[in-house]
């Protein structure tokens, strides 16, 4: 009771001197709940977005009671992609089909016989019953007169249909482009797909998102995101568009996720903010970064190896873009303030990157390197050492597991997703999703990231079990060190006052329970600058 008297006495003071500084801002307390990093209190009170108290019985203006839900700093996904996760939604869903046939069922279905581009997204020929690239000749079967564009899982190949060929004007003579690759068949003719780089030659042809898409798409991303607990994101590829729709969002007081925007590499996106200097004034949306693909993927062949692939010994993988114009870009963008995120997968491209980077020497800029998938363990204290921050996927290694050996070998497997060997050296991992590549439920990340299991439980020891995040790691990839990844440290990723005050509240105490529990644990509701924008 003492105690309980004190807390009330402390808030009654804080509160007195909050409402003075804040113009009479109202107090909103969270009330009833679980808070593991205060084991102690049982409310939080916020006013003007801020966490202001943690405490016992606090007394508020607006009263929220979380129903004993258990409160965490609100989660973060460091790397997915807003708008075409937004789009995903509205185009044919193509994830876990089991054959090419599965897929040309459902090309079926959607032809209309119009001139209107049939697009889906999903396809992996890792996960069909004959592993083999598609044919453009499968799609003719079902839709000879109408263009057919599908996206890989993961964004880097596209397979199409010979309508689309034509649009785009490929033939046998087509060259291919550097850091891309178009598959043909024996006397040369492509038979339909398109490798990394080579999809900028269907691309440009693709009818545009307009504004209004994008802005439909966005919103319906956003709602989506808040149901999965979470309150901020980093968009790892933002078009300038994109943020002046986020910007009028914002505005409007319609946006309900923070997002760390991460301009794409191409002047008509950064011009504009190169000249200004990073746009760090709202804590809604920061612009403070640029991405750079360094190399491809793993599922299709992409990712730049230091030795072949064991499933294709001629085959290194490609180099999306060239060493030196990634060396004068790193220069040029954090000279100007701005933060460069490379893509790299293939333990050759982290290897290079780290190199550009430790050539570079801004060490304070906080550079990034997205995915870190393969690492040679040469490489690994060098993310530390250089102040490099690995932003990876805990759900790419549940996901790749059941063939990445055929991909790499036996004796490179423990290169890959090796997240305790790079804690171990010291090294911070801001986790995310890859959205639409993975299901953006930051549950779904955690179970991987402390099981290396999928969610059936397979493999029973866990994949490379030595390489698994305890929960306290699991759960500082998706806050305090997402946080960090975005200069956000010292207002985002915590539950402590100043803080803004972002929660995700869960059924369950994430360390008391059996990991395998996890995924199927409810999110109560998610709080975003002191205001529910979720409630199940
Ligand atoms: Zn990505």
């Amino acid at each position: 009771m003492k105690n309980v008297t004190l807390a009330k006495q402390l808030y009654i003071i804080f509160s007195v001197i909050f409402m003075t500084s804040c113009d009479q801002s109202k107090v909103t307390v969270f009330s009833n709940c679980v808070i593991p990093s205060f084991p102690e209190a049982n409310s939080i009170a916020c006013a003007d977005g801020k966490i202001t108290s943690i405490g016992n019985d606090l007394i508020g203006d607006i009263m929220i009671d979380l129903q004993k839900g258990v409160v965490y700093p609100g989660f973060m996904d460091a790397h997915l992609h807003l708008v075409w996760y937004g789009k995903a939604m509205e185009i044919l869903d193509l994830v876990g089909t089991k054959s090419a046939t599965e897929v040309t069922h459902i090309v079926a279905n959607a032809y209309d016989g119009s001139k209107q581009w049939i697009v889906g997204r999903g396809w992996d020929q890792n996960d069909w019953e004959e592993i083999q690239f598609p044919t453009k000749e499968m799609l003719d079967m079902v839709a000879v007169d109408q263009p057919v564009y599908l996206h890989r899982i993961d964004g880097h190949a596209i397979w199409v249909n010979s309508s689309v060929l034509s649009i785009c004007g490929i033939d046998r003579d087509i060259v291919d482009p550097i850091g891309g690759k178009i598959l043909r068949d024996s006397d040369g003719n492509p038979t339909g797909v398109f490798i990394d780089n080579a999809m900028d030659l269907i691309k440009r042809f693709v009818p545009d998102n307009s504004k209004n898409d994008k802005q439909r798409q966005i919103i319906n991303a956003v709602r989506k995101l808040n149901q999965f607990g979470l309150t901020a994101i980093h968009d790892a590829g933002t078009d300038k568009e994109t943020v002046h729709i986020l910007k009028e969002l914002i505005a409007q007081e319609q946006l309900t996720i923070r997002v760390n925007a991460m301009l794409n590499d191409n002047s008509d996106d950064y011009k504009e903010f190169f000249t200004k200097g990073p746009d760090i004034t709202d804590r809604f949306l920061s612009v403070r970064t640029v991405k750079i693909y360094f190399d491809g993927a793993m599922g299709s062949r992409g990712a730049a190896l230091l030795e072949p692939y064991a499933d294709d010994p001629k085959n290194i993988g490609l180099n999306l873009t060239d060493e030196k114009i990634i060396t004068e870009k790193v220069n040029q963008f954090n000279a100007a303030g701005f933060q460069v995120a490379v893509h790299c997968i293939g333990d050759r491209a982290n290897r290079l990157a780290l190199d550009i980077f430790e050539r570079s020497g801004n060490k304070n800029s906080r550079n990034r390197i997205e995915h870190a998938q393969i690492i040679h363990s040469d490489d690994l204290p060098r993310f530390f050492d250089l102040g490099v921050i690995p932003s990876m996927q805990a759900t790419h290694c549940t996901s790749d597991m059941y063939w990445i050996d055929e991909r790499l070998g036996e004796e490179r497997l423990h290169e890959a997703y090796t997240w305790q060997s790079l804690l171990q050296t010291g090294s911070i991992i801001s986790g995310g999703s890859d959205a639409p590549v993975e299901i953006p439920n930051p549950l779904l990340g955690i179970h991987a990231a402390v099981t290396r299991q999928d969610t059936n439980g397979w493999p029973v020891l866990g994949w490379q079990p030595n390489e698994r995040m305890t929960i306290d790691q699991a759960l500082a990839s998706i806050t305090s060190w997402a946080a960090y990844s975005m200069f956000a440290e010292s207002y985002l990723g915590r539950i402590k006052p100043g803080y803004m005050a972002d929660f995700t509240v869960l059924s369950h105490d994430l360390s008391k329970i059996d990991p395998a529990q996890i995924p199927s644990v409810n999110v109560h509701s998610t709080i975003v600058n002191g205001k529910v924008v979720y409630k199940q």
